[in-house]
């Protein structure tokens, strides 16, 4: 019998070794993360650990010593490439525990000696607090939120600590899902024994779950009063207690996972719940907001309209995309801003050139002060605040009457922290190495103090060479070299065959002999590089100490340099905005405090941006107000019905970003809420089918959709059978007709609806247009009045390429439903009034199918019962077909 391995854990180790022994008291503190333990140049894993690091990383996994009599398993990163097996590991959803050396060999002598080096945690790595740019996507923001509560009240708090945005804002129970997919964190802090929401299960979210008592609303606010250094919240803003809760979490969960090493954030900004359109997660996944279905950015609206140049500028817009504003000063004052870049292209070029290849300085603020920054961060700092002040004296060149007053604000913003650029730039050496010990930071002639031990150190190093000389003289080895090593340091190096010549003189030591060479040294040597060592030793010391005074100054300045970066973002968009306004053509959408939403030439910004050719997209009109919300869209499949819905969505979306959008003409009414349900999939991990997530969606949208709201349906109903379909497709246009009284784009094929425009007054109906011609269609994708009349899902059906008897057959059985078609559909008269299916006919088809009764395509049309598919159930049968015909054709 096969019997299960006992596994070596940490948690029962007996008599572990000394080295062990420290290992377990630390892993006791880190239970469920990762541990990586230093032992000189290796981050090495034990026990459990090492065996999730091996799978993970696909390293090999080896033993260290024994416990109980079996081995215990290691395996090691080494410490100069940490970073990517980090990485690794945190995306495949792990924590990892940083442990080092914090004890140095000499005051393990002074303390006896005995024992392993003290060790201990410096930092925790988990998802949501990673400032390192290996470890993150640049034009993504990198969130940790935790979710607070008092009595019935919820909220949620959010930071970067790689930009230092932090924010909360009270929620609904409810609206917890819209703001987690609006936020979209790497992790979120719950407290222990949280019931987690099966959507929240099923995301992508790492959840930290943490004790009760870090989410108490009383510790939150004396929390953020420390963290502040105030003495009262009551200048930073008004905090309810869930918010206190949720926010102080936070920061509580900083502090253990960053070890004493806090982050600067800015002030905790609040967001009310009206503040931005309200956009659910089935709306976001089905707009393709800034993922696509499949989860890719290629494709998605923000992948279209991206032109920002800076990774801080990217971050911006794909925050405002995610989070519409809903108050009109705001987003006309974004607009503004456009006009203005607009009407200045060649100024607006210049500034974007200027802007590409600026330095991220949120990001290089947040490793400063998290004490991971190194001199290059110093020089991209540095090299921002000159640029930046170049990009301020660019564009305040142009001044006209229309300048927008935001802008002196922006450039003020901009211009503060510039100063500091002259501070740190002079004190920098030309080539700056990654980190500040390894010296070599300081430009010479910056600091009189470290020039005079640097020369000191030189001459040192002088003396030494010209002791080579001198040896060299004297033993008469034209070949002798003074060399260093990590192991011996300096040494007489000569080849063997003269090592005779020195081992005779008294003066010369002998150190070492191997295959070609023998080394040496002398007292004098020696003295030698005890005094080179003591001078390097105290140019780094300086050069240190300067660097630490840089980071101060620059530290000192940490918000002015953050608004500085934050105004750079700002122009960064508004340009990006007005570079794609050219580039595709759109306009300034007017904002109105009403219920219009008045689109003329309306076009779809992705798939606009994947057609060929300039006039390859059809625009169309698309225009609600308070008489006529209600737009009934009919047309044959592949027509552009979802096309037309998306754009109008996307259009909204952008103009309440602060965006230009394509369209000739845009006058909108503020959209609180925009629902879209275009497109389902099945959620079978939900154990949910197709028409059950709709009827879930769409009773969502009936029940939240407010007269200010935009709906955007397609082809509800559809999921099931053709009465009960239709059925429910009618009430729902009632309902948004009488009761949501909102605007409505609503695709259908269920043609028998445009009967409901003699009733419902606001309804209008249009249709996509086609033309017949030749016996095939073609779609001109134009919107026009009125109701289409066929579907035409046989001529899509021939176009898929199904096999031609099919198609047939399929024209057929459809004449003989038209013919009775406001009846119910009785097959079983026609049964009696339709010749059988001709297979013989399908012998002479230039796509012969295998006739044999065992044919499983030929049983499946045998089953086929046309008038209970619907159009999606059809297509799918196409798809079927066509790979079971390429499987046949690989066959043969
Ligand atoms: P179905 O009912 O089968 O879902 P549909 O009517 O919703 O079809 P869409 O999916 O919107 O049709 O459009 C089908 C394809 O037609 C699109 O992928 C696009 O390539 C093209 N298309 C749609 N609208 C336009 C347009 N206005 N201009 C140019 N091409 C368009």
């Amino acid at each position: 019998m096969n019997q299960a391995q006992p596994k070596t854990t940490w948690r029962n180790v007996k008599s572990p070794t000394p080295m062990i022994a420290q290992y377990l008291e630390v892993k006791e503190s880190q239970r469920d993360a990762l541990l990586f333990y230093r032992m000189g140049d290796f981050y090495e894993m034990f026990f459990e650990d090492a065996e999730i690091g091996a799978s993970v990383l696909g390293i090999t996994l080896t033993k260290r010593g024994k416990s109980e009599g079996d081995d215990i398993p290691m395996c090691g990163v080494p410490v100069h490439s940490v970073d990517g097996y980090l990485a690794r590991l945190i995306k495949s959803g792990h924590r990892v525990a940083l442990c080092e050396q914090v004890e140095d060999p000499a005051a393990k002598k002074q303390r006896g000696g005995k024992g392993p080096l003290k060790r201990a945690v410096v930092r925790v790595f988990t998802p949501g607090t990673l400032t390192e740019d290996e470890l993150l996507s640049p034009r993504h923001h990198n969130y940790l939120a935790a979710l607070g509560r008092s009595g019935d009240t919820t909220a949620l708090a959010w930071a970067d600590m790689s930009t230092g945005d932090f924010l909360v804002r009270e929620i609904t129970d409810t609206g917890l899902e819209t703001l987690i997919a609006q936020v979209d964190p790497s992790e979120l802090v719950v407290p222990n024994k949280f019931v987690t929401p099966d959507w929240l299960k099923r995301s992508s979210v790492c959840l930290s779950e943490q004790a009760l008592a870090l989410f108490d609303s009383t510790t939150g606010r004396k929390m953020l009063e420390s963290f502040y250094q105030v003495g009262s919240l009551d200048g930073l803003g008004v905090f309810s207690r869930a918010m206190l809760s949720a926010a102080g979490a936070l920061l509580g969960y900083l502090e253990t996972t960053q070890i004493g090493n806090m982050p600067t954030l800015g002030r905790l900004q609040t967001v009310a719940n009206a503040d931005y359109m309200e956009i659910d997660p089935p709306t976001r996944r089905s707009l393709e907001l800034t993922r696509t279905l499949a989860g890719e950015s290629r494709g998605s609206l923000l992948h279209a309209i991206d032109k920002t140049v800076t990774a801080a500028g990217g971050r911006l817009l794909a925050e405002r995309l995610a989070a519409p504003l809903v108050d009109a000063e705001g987003i006309v004052r974004r607009h503004e801003l456009v006009a203005w870049f607009l009407q200045h292209m060649d100024m607006c070029e210049q500034v974007r050139q200027k802007l590409t290849g600026l330095s991220d300085m949120e990001r290089i603020m947040a490793r400063l002060s998290m004490g991971h920054g190194g001199p290059r961060d110093l020089l991209g700092l540095a090299n921002g605040l000159s640029s930046a002040s170049e990009i301020v004296t660019i564009a305040a060149k142009v001044r006209a009457l229309a300048e927008p007053s935001q802008l002196r604000e922006i450039y003020d913003a901009i211009m503060a922290p510039a100063p500091l650029a002259d501070q740190i730039g002079p004190a920098l050496a030309d080539d700056l190495p990654l980190l500040a010990r390894d010296g070599g930071l300081v430009r010479r002639g910056y600091d009189l103090n470290l020039d005079e031990i640097c020369d000191l150190r030189d001459e040192s190093r002088r003396l030494i060479a010209a002791l080579q000389q001198r040896y060299s003289t004297e033993t008469d080895v034209a070949s002798l070299k003074i060399k260093h090593n990590n192991v011996l340091g300096y040494h007489i190096d000569v080849r063997a065959n003269y090592a005779n010549r020195l081992m005779q003189a008294e003066q010369f030591i002998h150190r070492q002999t191997t295959a070609q060479t023998v080394r040496f040294t002398t007292t004098e040597l020696v003295e030698m590089e005890r005094d080179l060592a003591r001078a390097s030793e105290r140019v780094l010391a300086r050069e240190l100490e300067i660097f630490d005074q840089l980071r101060g100054t620059i530290l000192s300045q940490a918000g002015a340099i953050s608004r500085a970066a934050q105004a750079l973002a700002v122009i960064d968009v508004a340009c990006a905005a007005a570079v794609l306004a050219v580039m595709t053509n759109q306009c300034r959408p007017e904002i109105r405090n009403n219920v219009d939403f008045q689109i003329e030439k309306g076009r779809h910004p992705v798939i606009e941006s994947m057609l060929d050719g300039a006039n390859a997209f059809i625009p169309n009109d698309c225009n609600l107000g308070v008489d006529n919300n209600l737009w009934l869209l009919t047309g044959p499949n592949m027509a552009g019905k979802s096309t037309f819905l998306r754009q109008n969505a996307h259009i909204a979306i952008m103009a309440q970003s602060g965006m230009y959008v394509p369209a000739e003409t845009a006058a909108i009414g503020i959209v609180d809420r925009i629902f879209s349900r275009v497109g389902a999939a099945d959620d079978l991990a939900r154990g949910r089918s197709t028409f059950m997530v709709e009827m879930i969606e769409t009773a969502a949208i009936l029940n939240r959709a407010t007269d200010k709201s935009l709906v955007i349906l397609d082809e509800i109903g559809r999921g099931t059978a053709t009465y009960d379909g239709l059925a429910i497709a009618w009430a729902t246009l009632e309902h948004l007709h009488e009761v949501s009284a909102c605007r409505t784009l609503f695709a259908t094929h269920y043609h028998e609806l445009a009967s409901l425009q003699v009733r419902l007054h606001r309804l209008r109906t249009f249709s996509m247009q086609v033309r017949e011609w030749q016996g095939s269609i073609i779609f001109l994708h134009k919107a026009v009045a009125g109701s289409a009349d066929r579907s035409y899902g046989v001529h899509v059906a021939r176009l898929a390429g199904l096999p031609t008897p099919v198609v047939q057959r399929a024209e057929e059985i459809l004449d003989q439903l038209e013919a009775g078609q406001h009846g119910a559909v009785d097959t079983e008269a026609m049964n009696d009034v339709l010749p059988l299916f001709d297979r013989s006919s399908a012998g002479g088809n230039e796509r012969p199918l295998n006739t044999s009764a065992s044919d499983p395509v030929v049983d499946a049309l045998d089953d086929i019962y046309p008038d209970a598919l619907t159009p999606r159930e059809a297509l799918e049968l196409i798809y079927w077909l066509k790979e079971m015909r390429v499987a046949k054709a690989s066959k043969t």
